[in-house]
C-alpha cells in the first residue's frame, strides 16, 4: 500500500489501522482497547495492554541479532570507539538496571540523567525503561540553572551524571555544575550516581550522596533484572521542551503508543529495516535523540552510531567517514548542523564512499533551499526534511520513501505521517485557509500514538497551551504553514515569529530564505523592530561563509538588493548588520527574541538556553556599531 492509502486509513479509521501498527511491538497482554478518547483532548492508545519499551528495543532481538551491533558509540573527543552488540547492550543495561534498583529506583520514581552522548547515556534511559522508572534527559551542557529547574519539576530520587562532557577538546566539568544545581533546587534527590570517565582528576564527591558507577557495576555484573511491565499508557519518560518560546514544558511520553509509532516510522519513513544502520548526529538530550538515537533504531532491530563530537572535528569530512566505516543506509541530522558543513570545503562530501547512503533526513528547522541544495547536489543522495516538536515523539510532516517515494519539494517536509489530520486555519477565525495562504497548523483530534500525553503534572499547561487557541478543540502547533495546491506542507516559523510590516504579515522565515540563497551568506536571522511609519521593519542578522573576504557593506547591499528582488519593496530590510556569530540554544535553533531584545533595549528575558554567550555579544557590539545597510541601530 502507499501512502496515500495508508494515511487515509489512518486517520478515517484509526482504531483498526492502529490496531494492525500494534503487532509491530511486543505486548506481554495484549490491548484490550485500541482508542479510548473519551475524555478529550486526553486520549488513550492501546488501553490495558502492557509492554516495555527496554524489552522491544533488546529482549526481544536476542535471538535473532544478540550478535549484531546495536550501538556504535564515537567520540572525536575521547577518540574512541565502542561497538556494542545486542547482547552486550543488554548485559550493560541490566546491570545498570541493578545498580538502579539497588539505589532503591522503583516503578513511576524519576530519574534525571545528565550526561554526554555517551553509551552509558543509552544504558541508563534502557536501564529505567526496564524496571519502570521515568527518565528525564537534561541535555548535558545545560547550566546548572537549567537542570535545577527541570529537578524542580521531575523531583527526581536520582540524577545519574558523568563526570565530564568535552567540546572541541576542552574538558567540562560537570560535577561542579551539578553540585550548584543541586544547591539551588528545592528537590534534590538522594543520591547521584556518577558515569566516571576518568576526565575531572579534581572532581569532588559528596560522601554518602554521590555513588560511582563503575565501582557498583562490578558487583552487579552478570545480573538479570526482569522486565517492569506497564499499562501502555502509564509514563515512559519526561522531556522538556527546547525553550526557544518560553518556559520549558516536561512533556510526558507513555509507553505503548510510542513503540508503535516510533517501530512504523523506522520502516514507513526512515526506511530501515533490521540489521540496516543509522547515523543520528542529535544528542540524546533531543526529542531526535531518543526516538532515533535509542528508541526507534533500536526497536527496530537497527545499529544507531551515536556521536560524541564537534560535526567539523578531526575535520568536516567524520560524518561521511562514519557513513562509509559502518555502511550508514540513514542519516538523520539538523539544518543547523549542514550549515556548519556549508561553511567548509565541499569537496569533504565527496571523498568518502557513500554507496550505502540513501537518505539524508534533516529536522529541527526548516531547511532553507540552499542548503537543500547544497547537501543533495555535493552528496546526490535524497535528501528528506521532515518536521516535527519534542510533543510529537517523531515526525509529524514528512515524505515516506520507505513506502513510496512523492518528488521533494525543497523547502517542504511534504505531508502528514500516519493520524495526524492537519488543517492550516486562520488564527482569528479558525477558518481553513486556502491553497496558498499562510495559517496556524493545527492537528484534529485525537493525537495520534507517540505525542505527549500531557505536561508533567500539569494537565491545565497541557489544556492551554495546545488547545485554548480556537474554538474548536484543535492541538495548535503553534507554527504557520501554508499548504500547496498538491497538498505540500511549507513551515513558515513561528507564530510568534511575524513581522507587521505596513499591515503586511511577513514569515521571518520567508525573508531568512532569500537571504541565504546570496553564496557569500553562511546563517542568517530575522527579527522585526519598531518603526514610527510602517510599525515594524525587517532587521537582518548574518553571518559569512568562511573565507569570504567581501566588504560586509557590499555584501549588506546585496542582501537587501537579494529581498527586494524575491520578495518586492514591502519586505525591503530596515537594516542589515554582518555579524561574526548568531546567538542559538542549546538545541541549535536560532533564539530570535534575543537578537530583538538587544535591537529594542529591552531585557532579553530567560538566556539560560542559550548555547554561546559571546555570540549575543556579537551581536550586541554589531548594534551599537550601527548597520552595514540600512538606517536603523
Ligand atoms: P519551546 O516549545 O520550548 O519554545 P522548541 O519549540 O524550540 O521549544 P522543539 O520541540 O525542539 O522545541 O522544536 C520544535 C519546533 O522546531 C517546531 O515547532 C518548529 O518551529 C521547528 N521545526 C522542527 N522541524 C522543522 C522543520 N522540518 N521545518 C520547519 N520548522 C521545524
Ligand atoms: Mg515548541
Amino acid at each position: 500500500m502507499g501512502y496515500d492509502e495508508l494515511w487515509r486509513r489512518s486517520v478515517d479509521e484509526p482504531e483498526l489501522f492502529w490496531a494492525e501498527q500494534a503487532r509491530l511491538i511486543h505486548w506481554e497482554t495484549p490491548p484490550q482497547r485500541i482508542l479510548d478518547d473519551s475524555r478529550p483532548p486526553f486520549r488513550r492508545w492501546f488501553v490495558g495492554g502492557t509492554t516495555n519499551l527496554c524489552h522491544n528495543a533488546i529482549d526481544r532481538h536476542l535471538d535473532e541479532r544478540g550478535d549484531q551491533l546495536a550501538i556504535v558509540a564515537v567520540s572525536t573527543e575521547t577518540e574512541s570507539t565502542r561497538e556494542i552488540t545486542y547482547r552486550e547492550l543488554h548485559r550493560e543495561v541490566n546491570a545498570f538496571a541493578a545498580v538502579l534498583v539497588e539505589l532503591g529506583v522503583g516503578k513511576g520514581d524519576r530519574v534525571v540523567i545528565y550526561m554526554p552522548n555517551i553509551a552509558e547515556a543509552v544504558f541508563a534511559m534502557l536501564a529505567c525503561a526496564r524496571i519502570g522508572a521515568i527518565h528525564s534527559v537534561v541535555f548535558g551542557g545545560f547550566a546548572a540553572h537549567n537542570l535545577a529547574l527541570r529537578i524542580d519539576d521531575a523531583e527526581p530520587v536520582l540524577l545519574i551524571c558523568a563526570d565530564a562532557g568535552m567540546r572541541g577538546g576542552k574538558v567540562i566539568p560537570y560535577k561542579p555544575l551539578i553540585d550548584a544545581a543541586l544547591r539551588e533546587t528545592k528537590a534534590p534527590p538522594a543520591h547521584v550516581l556518577i558515569v566516571d570517565r576518568g576526565l575531572d582528576p579534581d572532581m569532588d564527591r559528596v560522601e554518602l550522596r554521590d555513588v560511582d558507577y563503575n565501582e557498583r557495576r562490578r558487583r552487579h555484573e552478570g545480573a538479570n533484572v526482569p522486565v517492569t511491565w506497564l499499562e501502555s499508557n502509564e509514563p515512559s519518560y519526561l522531556l522538556y521542551t527546547s525553550g526557544t518560546t518560553g518556559k520549558p514544558k516536561g512533556v510526558q511520553r507513555d509507553v505503548g503508543g510510542y513503540a508503535v509509532a516510533l517501530a512504523l516510522s523506522m520502516t514507513t519513513i526512515f526506511d530501515l529495516h533490521p540489521g540496516q544502520t543509522i547515523l543520528c548526529t542529535s544528542d540524546v538530550g533531543w526529542a531526535v535523540g531518543h526516538s532515533y538515537n535509542v528508541y526507534g533504531p533500536l526497536i527496530g532491530g537497527c545499529t544507531a552510531i551515536l556521536y560524541e563530537g564537534l560535526p567539523t572535528a578531526p575535520d568536516p569530512g567524520i560524518w561521511w567517514r562514519l557513513c562509509e566505516t559502518y555502511r550508514v543506509r540513514t542519516m538523520f541530522s539538523s539544518p543547523t548542523a549542514i550549515r556548519v558543513l556549508k561553511k567548509q570545503d565541499a569537496s569533504w562530501l565527496s571523498r568518502s564512499d557513500l554507496s550505502a547512503l540513501k537518505y539524508i533526513f534533516c529536522a529541527g528547522e526548516p531547511l532553507d533551499q540552499t542548503t537543500y541544495e547544497w547537501l543533495s547536489g555535493g552528496t546526490g543522495k535524497l535528501v528528506v526534511d521532515n518536521y516535527w516538536q519534542t510533543e510529537t515523539g517523531w515526525p509529524a510532516v514528512s515524505l515516506m520513501p520507505g513506502l513510496d517515494l512523492k518528488p521533494v519539494r525543497p523547502g517542504s517536509p511534504g505531508f502528514p505521517t500516519f493520524g495526524f489530520r492537519m488543517r492550516v486555519i486562520d488564527e482569528a477565525t479558525g477558518d481553513e485557509k486556502a491553497a496558498g495562504e499562510k495559517g496556524v497548523l493545527v492537528v484534529e483530534l485525537p493525537l495520534p500514538p507517540g505525542c505527549l500525553t500531557t505536561i508533567w503534572r500539569d494537565d491545565d499547561r497541557y489544556v492551554r497551551s495546545y488547545f485554548g487557541h480556537f474554538k474548536e478543540l484543535l492541538y495548535s502547533s503553534l507554527d504557520w504553514a501554508v499548504r500547496d495546491a498538491d497538498g505540500y506542507l511549507f513551515i513558515l516559523g513561528r507564530t510568534d515569529d511575524v513581522i507587521n510590516v505596513a499591515g503586511h504579515r511577513l514569515g521571518t522565515r520567508e525573508i531568512e530564505e532569500s537571504v541565504a540563497t546570496l553564496g557569500a551568506v553562511a546563517e542568517v536571522a530575522v527579527v522585526g523592530i519598531g518603526d514610527e511609519l510602517k510599525g515594524q521593519l525587517p532587521a537582518v542578522f548574518a553571518t559569512l561563509k568562511q573565507g569570504v573576504t567581501d566588504d560586509p557593506r557590499d555584501v549588506a547591499q546585496a542582501m537587501e538588493r537579494r529581498v527586494v528582488e524575491l520578495l518586492g519593496a514591502v519586505a525591503r530590510p530596515g537594516c542589515v548588520y554582518v555579524v561574526s556569530a548568531l546567538p542559538k540554544t542549546r538545541s541549535g535553533k536560532l533564539l530570535r527574541r534575543a537578537i530583538q531584545a538587544v535591537m529594542e533595549g529591552t531585557d532579553p528575558g530567560d538566556l539560560s538556553t542559550l548555547d554561546d554567550p559571546t555570540a549575543l555579544e556579537a551581536v550586541r557590539r554589531a548594534v551599537a556599531r550601527g548597520p552595514h545597510c540600512g538606517r536603523h541601530g
